[in-house]
């Protein structure tokens, strides 16, 4: 089972598309459901009416999804429950330590707290401990990773000073919840993914399998996002054929030319013949579409 998680924050781009269209790909042609949830934790950076218009859209583009659509910002009481777990089983500790505090440490959590507050300070967050051995799985497209956590920022924090459960707690209660066994998505979270994994192992949990898709970049070489001025995909024809088209060919699905084929007939196409060994891997530039792009 697999599933497409967008953050809320504006209209999907080709980007997103790509994390949408490959994951549901990959769950479909194994004959197995996909989700959609929508990540609206960090309430500051939730734009009003995005879910919903990102889900038109996927609905547009012949997307459809199984089930409910899931939303963090209704998944409180989950979270609490996963953290008061974690606590119990003295996985996490409080911690007093501001960002300024760990920057002075040079990025890296220095164990401040890790053993108990220090006398006259007041917990501000809650941390995971974190293992000195390399995270280790291996991801489907990506091959055998090794995430040294104690060295790339050490003990984490599961539990914002701010009030929100932090992201990757969350997408792990959810992902559980859900049922959710394999996830496909953007190679720029290939690298939280350790963290991801040490956590379902602190819960007692087999992680789900992972695959990280190629990043999406603009012609400059900077990943395609909001941030970087990516346009919305069309939802009308032919932009929306022709932005499909591009899609699947960033995934090595699709057919050699768009034709007139409709945005169903070409997911129906690239169903058939979907392989993940054709997703390519580096450096490949594909024809351009509205809102060019290549892969790094
Ligand atoms: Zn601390």
């Amino acid at each position: 089972m697999g599933r497409f998680a967008p953050s809320p924050t504006g209209p999907l781009h080709l980007g997103s598309l790509v994390a949408a269209v490959g994951s549901y790909l990959f769950a479909r042609a194994a004959g197995g459901r996909w989700h959609v949830r929508v990540d609206d934790l960090d309430p500051p950076r939730v734009v009003a009416g995005a879910a919903d218009t990102q889900l038109a859209a996927l609905e547009a583009y012949g997307l459809h999804w199984d089930g409910e659509v899931v939303y963090q910002s209704e998944r409180t009481e989950a979270y609490r429950a996963a953290l008061e777990g974690l606590a119990a089983a003295g996985h996490t500790f409080p911690c007093a330590c501001s960002r300024s505090d760990v920057a002075a440490a040079g990025g890296r959590y220095p164990g401040t707290c890790r053993n108990g507050l220090l006398p006259g300070r007041t917990a501000r967050s809650v941390r995971l401990r974190v293992p000195v051995e390399p995270v280790c799985f291996t991801d489907l497209l990506c091959g055998p990773q090794g995430h040294d956590l104690d060295t790339e920022g050490g003990d984490f924090v599961v539990l914002r000073a701010d009030g929100p459960v932090a992201y990757p707690l969350a997408v792990v209660v959810d992902d559980r919840a859900i049922g959710v066994t394999q996830v496909v998505r953007g190679g720029d979270l290939l690298a939280a993914t350790g963290r991801q994994v040490w956590l379902y192992r602190c819960l007692g949990l087999e992680p789900p399998t992972y695959g990280h898709l190629p990043v999406v970049a603009t012609a400059a070489g900077a990943k395609l996002s909001k941030g970087s001025g990516a346009a919305p995909i069309p939802l009308t024809s032919p932009g929306r054929e022709q932005t499909l088209h591009a899609a699947l060919t960033l995934l090595g699905a699709a057919e050699p030319a768009v034709g007139a084929a409709t945005a169903a007939e070409q997911l129906a196409a690239a169903l058939a013949r979907f392989d993940p060994g054709r997703i390519p891997t580096s450096g490949a530039r594909v024809p351009t579409p509205p809102g060019a792009a290549t892969v790094e």
